[in-house]
């Protein structure tokens, strides 16, 4: 469910059209529904309303100051992966009480500036990490709090590149190993074994994966908690996907119903790292078309917006559903097109052999579910300022990430003497 609809002909954001949007802050740019980030929050909060938790969402997901005000407003916690985005979580007044910190390589100086924050805790991810945190912790003086990451080597049935719960994955701790890891955590002077995490993946459309996962980490905790390893947190990742095009993932209260019975009795507080089901929906990114160009095999229409702004197509080979701006362009005759980017590479495209009702230059379109693993991803390639986001309240437009200038592209670069 989002809030970009059709009025009068016309796309719109929640009351304002994106046609407006496009002439304040011009194309391309990001746009993000208030109301839709909202609503899928409250969704997934309530859907758990019905046992102790925090939900830390995914900032790398969507990182802008304001969305995570907006977040920290609902009550939202983080899941952060590097010590920019501990930054920008405290910056945008996410309380250090509900942030976990994942990611296998933290720094030694990431680890001691999230000590100093007193974060909820760090997942673990290596034995190798679990000695540095220790270190660290000793020497200024403090008990880190940490669940271990375990690996359950279930296959989430996604993209091999947001799969992250299988045995050739870097990421986590392999179950078999785990109750020993557990066995040494617990017995480190400045840690503070609090709970178990898994994140299997990304973009799962189904709830088996999570509960066969759950159901290896539940043993585990029973296991740990036999030994008197007293476990207070289940960190069950994040990973529940979006509808990009005919995906019909379950719902966060799906999940809830499949997992509550296999974790309400066991007392604990569920941590849960929503990133995509939150904000994917809730953003799109708008780009006008430049030129059409009928080549030998293939057409193309070529757009002012390029894989430096939203690289998924061609990193994961990706699927956005593109509409365009005008509804009645969306009814003249179909056309296979390649919609590609300026960027001088042949990877450059939003989309691949796609049947699209023909667009005129300079008509507005906008890519769909752009809102997660978008703008975090932009980069200046090819000396690409990157693009604006705005976020849409109502009938009100709040540029809440302006547009680069080309001196911000060369903000800290200096030709030395010799060269001048
Ligand atoms: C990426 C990630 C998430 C968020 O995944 P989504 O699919 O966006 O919900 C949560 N937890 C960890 C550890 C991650 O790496």
């Amino acid at each position: 469910m989002h809030d970009f609809e059709y009025h009068q002909g016309e796309l719109y954001c929640e009351q304002v059209p994106i046609s407006r949007v496009a002439k304040e802050v011009g194309t391309p740019c990001y746009i993000y529904s208030h109301s839709t980030l909202i609503r899928h929050f409250r969704a997934y909060d309530s859907a758990f309303k019905n046992i102790p938790h925090v939900i830390a969402f995914a900032m790398k997901s969507n990182s802008n100051l304001a969305i995570l005000s907006l977040m920290a407003k609902e009550g939202s916690g983080v899941d952060i992966v590097s010590g920019g985005e501990l930054f920008r979580a405290l910056r945008s007044g996410v309380p250090a009480s509900k942030i976990v910190f994942a990611g296998v390589g933290k720094t030694a100086d990431e680890i001691r500036e999230a000590l100093k924050a007193d974060i909820l805790m760090f997942n673990i991810e290596s034995s190798a990490e679990l000695k540095a945190i220790q270190e660290v912790a000793a020497s200024v003086g403090k008990k880190a709090r940490v669940a271990l990451r375990i690996n359950p080597d279930i296959d989430p049935k996604t993209h091999p590149y947001i799969s992250t719960g299988m045995k050739k994955s870097k990421f986590g701790i392999a179950a078999d190993r785990a109750v020993e890891e557990f066995t040494l955590a617990s017995s480190m002077s400045h840690i503070d074994v609090a709970g178990v995490h898994a994140h299997i993946g990304s973009q799962l459309t189904e709830v088996a994966p999570f509960i066969a996962a759950l159901k290896k980490v539940v043993t585990l905790i029973e296991t740990l908690k036999a030994q008197g390893i007293n476990i207070r947190y289940l960190n069950i990742g994040g990973g529940l996907g979006i509808t990009y095009s005919d995906e019909k993932p379950p719902l966060p209260q799906d999940l809830s119903d499949a997992l509550l019975p296999l974790v309400k009795d066991l007392g604990l507080t569920l941590v849960m790292e929503p990133g995509r089901v939150i904000v994917g929906n809730a953003g799109i990114l708008v780009t006008k078309a430049l030129y059409l160009k009928e080549g030998e095999a293939k057409s193309f229409v070529i757009v002012d917006a390029a894989m430096n702004d939203l690289i998924r197509p061609s990193l994961y080979g990706a699927y956005h559903e593109i509409k365009p701006v005008n509804e009645e362009a969306g009814h003249r005759a179909k056309q296979q097109v390649d919609i590609v980017g300026p960027v001088c590479e042949s990877g450059d495209f939003l989309a691949k052999d796609r049947l699209l009702a023909a667009v005129k230059p300079g008509e507005l379109m906008a890519v769909m579910s752009a809102g997660a693993y978008g703008f975090v991803m932009a980069s200046n390639y090819n000396s690409r300022p990157r693009v604006p986001e705005v976020l849409v309240k109502g009938g009100d437009i709040h540029v809440i990430r302006e547009r680069e200038t080309y001196e911000d592209l060369v903000k800290g670069e200096t030709i030395p003497a010799f060269l001048k």
